[in-house]
């Protein structure tokens, strides 16, 4: 059995999966992303919007049981999240109001996803590709269930 070193094993490739699969490559770390699908973007193919709580006080009403540094994150660290989705090129609409409480922008998550997948392959193609008999990985870049 082969064994791969790298810096950052990331396991599913959602829109959380392939954010950190991207934001690493760009910091220069080496990176594998293992999906199980047949498809990367998961529940972000159905969303469209990047929307927090004003503040933490908003924050803590509406979602009195997440975790307490996400929650801080999600509303401390929003401007940062938009401006690594603009720095992509995605299409991202200025700020409005979403559900009764929040501000948000409205994005194209496919366009996302999609970004960050070109951006974790082309770190690939730097490398090698593999083929598996279920799918093709990677020392830098992703895995794919089904081919
Ligand atoms: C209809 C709908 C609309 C939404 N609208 C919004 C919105 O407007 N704004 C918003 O902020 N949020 C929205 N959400 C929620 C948002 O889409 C999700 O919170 C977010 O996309 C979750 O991303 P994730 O990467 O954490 O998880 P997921 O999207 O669930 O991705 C997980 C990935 O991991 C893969 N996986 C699972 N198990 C394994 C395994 N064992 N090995 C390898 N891979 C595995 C899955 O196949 C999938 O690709 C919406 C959700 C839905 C369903």
């Amino acid at each position: 059995m082969r064994v791969e070193n790298v810096d950052l094993l990331v396991i599913g490739a959602g829109m959380a999966g392939l954010t950190a699969g991207a934001r690493a490559v760009r910091n220069g770390l080496s990176v594998m992303v293992v999906e199980i699908g047949t498809d990367v973007g998961g529940s972000a193919r159905f969303a469209g919007y990047a929307w927090t709580a004003p503040s933490h006080d908003v924050m803590d009403q509406h979602n009195p049981s997440g975790d307490t540094g996400l929650r801080r994150a999600l509303v401390d660290r929003f401007p940062e999240g938009v401006a690594w989705i603009r720095s992509l090129g995605v299409d991202i609409k200025n700020a409005q109001r979403v559900l009764s409480f929040g501000r948000g922008h409205q994005f194209d998550t496919h366009q996302y996803v999609d970004t960050c997948r070109r951006i974790v392959a082309k770190a690939v193609a730097r490398c090698c590709w593999r083929r598996v008999p279920n799918g093709w990985w990677s020392r830098t870049g992703s895995w794919r269930g089904r081919s």
